[in-house]
């Protein structure tokens, strides 16, 4: 093919001698054939410049590397195969573009035409791009010398600040965006690239619609990309790319780089897809008619639907400009990550798949799936939901598809049926706060393949807080908003058959010790009696046998403490032989000790983990592989923060409740606030009893995360000296000390308000928060609970360029502050004040704040292990969960986890 012949002559248009596709119908103004219909063309595949020698009808498939002699039209078939161009000239065809290119998969197309960058170069990118795009850009930064501005493209006149005429290289776009199916004025965006930049080149990712429904290049884009393993190929059997210019001069630089990389698609591919383009159009009418239908149910049942094909939704004129069509891709919120994790894991018909465009439906979580390489904090800034669901409609029958996510719906409890007083019956959304009795039988479903709990390995992981407002003040009966932080405690136990228990805390100077079961001091228990409940008093006298019979051989207090509260719950527990035998491995990725609540998350822990082993709960176990239809194995069970629960409310209750006896044995006397926190997740409001307000723990409902900066200042602080001092002060300075008081109770109340607020402008709710963040601090300072430390950390983040809010969090003295990041602040701009409070001999963490309590993950232990080779041979052995988790850092912990979760879904 002509192609082949590029590096060392000129290039010849790939669709140059090929006659325009024509019917034999003349068009009614000047006589000539009109063109044939699109579907018509994608089902003729003909090259004139390639006829086969026995008129075979399907193009064959040149298995081969190389061609015989010298001088032919292929030599090599990294530079030219027959297969592969008939397929690239069909595509140019049916795109009705001069040049195509076929690579190996979207990614290698993206690299392709990366490449056609230099170091110094500028990219204008979306800021709500594939998750695959993001990271080849965020390569390109950090080591092509490249720099990219992401901009909300959406916005066609927020694009124009960033083009620079000599400077800015490409312009890079995608509409509608995936997964948001936000719409991108492509035609008004080049407009403005060849007014400013005219030497940019404006790249588009055409993967979502295909050239079926979208030409960019006749918008003015120069390049345009599609995912082939998309729509073009339509059976998720192949992974390909696809590049379409007009340009020669790009084309034959396009042509040079895919012969010198060698990531042109093989002969075999280039067949799968070229049959399947005959069917892209019938494939995607029923495709996009059936998307229409699931949208249009969606949002008749209140969800957050998004779809260009919906009234209202933004941007859908200019779509209904650029492209024929809607697309089979659309998404929807539902208010609550654990609830999407359980209507993802309620469906049947719909497989929890990655990719979209094949012939089957498919249903993701892109927060956990195609979008999980972009961090949590940048998801949050770009206004990725969490609980988004993405579905990709394929060709089933679409009253299938329907009736199987109703189903699931009702599964999970988004959704109920409500009987009318006409007897009619009705399907209702449900919201959050209609209550906890909506456990949805995904739990049930689960529990199938249970083994014995003694027997298998549990996972849970619990988050640290920070008290946002309040502290202190909340001694003296103010209410503080306290929300759980992505830094967690994560907590494993690893069945024995020795007959002792262990505990492990790698993160806590590595203490690690064993005790026979015969050991323990059981004849300081009283027992409790079945169904009777701890009771918020400890036994102190079992906390002194404890200590007393045991020679723990604890480095540290902190270390002794958290095996003293292990054993006071493992004793209190056990009900007459269920004694079970296993170690518990808990690690951490917070501070310990620096007022984060790492010991409520690790009492969190404990409680869960041995609550489950002493078969006084039950949380959904890890089904028999495969006992759904379609393999689905919906397995990891998240507590949500806002009462709907995966895990039944009484058993995080449960939880709870031991959980904070746990943290009585670790500090004497808690509030509950933050193993509450540790518990349910997201935010609460906590005021305590015995004053005049109205006391308890209340969730925030709506709760919004929010992106800060712990900042660890490393003083340590004596957090019961700060409580009394305040509490001398108030006592000796009643007048200056209870306005004190009153004026943080009313930041509590404007904080919880604004926080609780579905209609406050993003934008003023933080800087509302910012404000708050200031008075409150300044109050801290008056009670007299500041460090000079925390000064310094709030004065560096104050400073120009950031103009960041900070305050203290907790008892003050040291410890950790906290920092408001809003949301349009850059990931270089927090780079750089990381490493400049490190460099002040700071420890920091980015961190959102609000997010899920209490995890369990029930792997199948023997299917979870990573299988590697044993050394030396083939055989194949496995390596158990716990050393995998041992051989972590804490900063790989949360990742690592991440992945166990999402292979659980697979
Ligand atoms: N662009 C978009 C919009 C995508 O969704 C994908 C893949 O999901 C790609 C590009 C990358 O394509 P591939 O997976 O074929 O490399």
């Amino acid at each position: 093919m002509v192609l082949a012949k590029l590096e060392n002559g000129p290039l010849t248009p790939i669709s140059e001698g090929t006659p325009v596709p024509d019917s034999p119908a003349s068009g009614a103004r000047n006589g000539q054939r009109r063109p044939y219909h699109f579907s018509t063309q994608c089902v003729t595949v003909e090259n004139p410049l390639q006829k086969d020698q026995y008129g075979s009808s399907s193009v064959p498939i040149y298995q081969t590397a190389t061609f015989k002699g010298m001088g032919g039209e292929y030599d090599y078939t990294r530079s030219g195969n027959p297969t592969r161009s008939h397929l690239e000239h069909h595509i140019a065809k049916i795109s009705s573009a001069a040049h195509a290119f076929v690579v190996s998969s979207g990614m290698a197309a993206l690299d392709v035409i990366t490449r056609l960058l230099k170091p110094g170069d500028e990219v204008v990118a979306g800021d709500d791009l594939y998750g695959g795009t993001n990271r080849l850009l965020t390569y390109l930064k950090n080591n092509g010398g490249i720099t990219v501005h992401h901009v909300d493209t959406t916005d066609a006149a927020a694009v124009v600040p960033y083009l620079r005429a000599g400077k800015t290289a490409m312009v890079l776009l995608e509409s509608p965006t995936n997964p948001l199916l936000k719409v991108v004025d492509i035609a008004s965006i080049c407009a403005s690239v060849r007014q400013r930049a005219p030497d940019a080149l404006v790249v588009v990712d055409n993967t979502m619609m295909s050239p079926y429904l979208q030409r960019p290049l006749e918008h003015g884009a120069d390049l345009v990309y599609d995912s082939g393993t998309k729509y073009l190929s339509g059976h998720h059997d192949l992974m390909a790319g696809v590049v379409t210019c007009d340009r020669d001069d790009i084309a034959q630089r396009i042509a040079f780089t895919i012969n010198a990389v060698g990531n042109a698609l093989s002969p075999f591919d280039s067949f799968l897809l070229l049959r399947g383009i005959k069917t892209m159009a019938i494939r995607m009418d029923r495709q996009q008619s059936s998307a229409m239908r699931v949208a249009t149910y969606l949002d008749s049942l209140g969800f957050r639907t998004f779809y260009p094909g919906l009234p209202g939704h933004p941007g859908k004129e200019i779509h209904e400009r650029l492209a024929n069509g809607y697309g089979a891709v659309l998404s929807f919120v539902t208010g609550d990550k654990a609830l999407s994790e359980r209507i993802v894991g309620a469906t049947r018909l719909w497989g929890i798949s990655v990719s979209f465009g094949a012939v089957n439906s498919l249903i993701s979580m892109p927060c956990l799936m195609s979008h999980a390489s972009i961090d949590a904090a940048t998801r949050a800034e770009r206004g990725l939901p969490e609980d988004l669901i993405r579905l990709c409609v394929g060709i089933e029958d679409p009253a299938d598809l329907l009736e199987d996510l109703e189903f699931a719906l009702l599964q999970a409890g988004a959704i109920s049926r409500v009987e009318l007083p006409s007897s009619e019956r009705k399907l209702m959304r449900v919201r959050a706060d209609d209550g906890t009795g909506l456990i949805g039988m995904a739990v049930e479903k689960i529990n199938l393949g249970e083994q014995d709990p003694e027997k298998r390995e549990w996972f849970v992981s619990a988050p640290g807080k920070v008290i946002l407002f309040g502290e202190h003040a909340v001694v003296h009966g103010v209410t503080a908003i306290a929300a759980a932080v992505n830094l967690r405690c994560f907590g494993l136990t690893t069945p024995r058959e020795d007959g002792k228990i262990g505990l492990h805390l790698p993160d806590l100077g590595g203490y690690e010790e064993t005790w026979t079961l015969d050991e323990l001091p059981w004849d300081a228990l009283q027992p409790l009696s079945e169904g009777e409940s701890h009771g918020p008093v400890l036994d102190e006298q079992l906390v002194a046998a404890i200590i007393g019979s045991l020679k723990l051989h604890c480095a540290t207090k902190t270390s002794q403490a958290a095996a003293v509260a292990f054993l006071y719950l493992y004793m209190m527990m056990a009900r007459g032989d269920t004694k079970p035998t296993f170690t518990f491995t808990a690690r951490s990725n917070m501070p310990i000790s620096a007022g984060l609540g790492s010991s409520a998350a690790y009492s969190t822990c404990i409680s869960s983990t041995l609550l489950l082993l002493h078969k006084r709960i039950a949380i959904p176990t890890a089904p028999a592989p495969t006992t759904e239809p379609n393999g689905k194995q919906p397995a990891h069970v998240h507590i949500s923060h806002n009462g709907r629960v995966a895990i039944p409310k009484p058993t995080a209750d449960e939880i709870n409740a031991w959980a904070f006896i746990s943290e009585k044995v670790l500090h004497g006397n808690p509030s509950g606030i933050d193993n509450s926190v540790a518990v349910y997740g997201g935010a609460l409001a906590y005021t305590r009893p015995g004053f005049e307000r109205k006391a308890g723990l209340d969730p925030l409902n709506g709760f919004k995360s929010v992106r800060f900066l712990l900042v660890d200042s490393k003083v340590p602080r004596d957090t019961k000296r700060l409580v009394a001092g305040v509490g001398k002060r108030k006592a000796a300075e009643p007048d200056v000390i209870n306005p004190i008081l009153d004026a943080i109770q009313n930041i509590s109340d404007e904080a919880r308000r604004a926080l609780e607020d579905p209609d406050l402008p993003r934008p003023t709710l933080i800087s509302g928060l910012e404000a708050l963040i200031d008075e409150n601090h300044q109050h801290l300072v008056s009670l007299g609970v500041s460090h000079p430390v925390l000064e310094i950390i709030r004065a560096k983040t104050a400073s120009a360029p950031y103009n960041l809010h900070t305050k203290l969090t907790g008892a003050g003295g040291g410890g950790c502050a906290v920092t408001l990041v809003p949301d349009g602040f850059s990931d270089e701009s927090i780079q750089q004040l990381v490493g400049e409070l490190r460099e002040e001999g700071f420890e920091v963490y980015a961190t959102t704040v609000g997010g899920s309590g209490l995890g369990v993950f029930s792997p199948r232990s023997h299917e979870d292990a990573e299988v590697v080779s044993a050394e030396g041979g083939d055989e194949q052995m496995r390596v158990p969960l716990r050393s995998q988790f041992l051989d972590k850092e804490p900063l790989e912990l949360a990742q690592w986890v991440e992945e166990r979760g999402r292979w659980l879904y697979v």
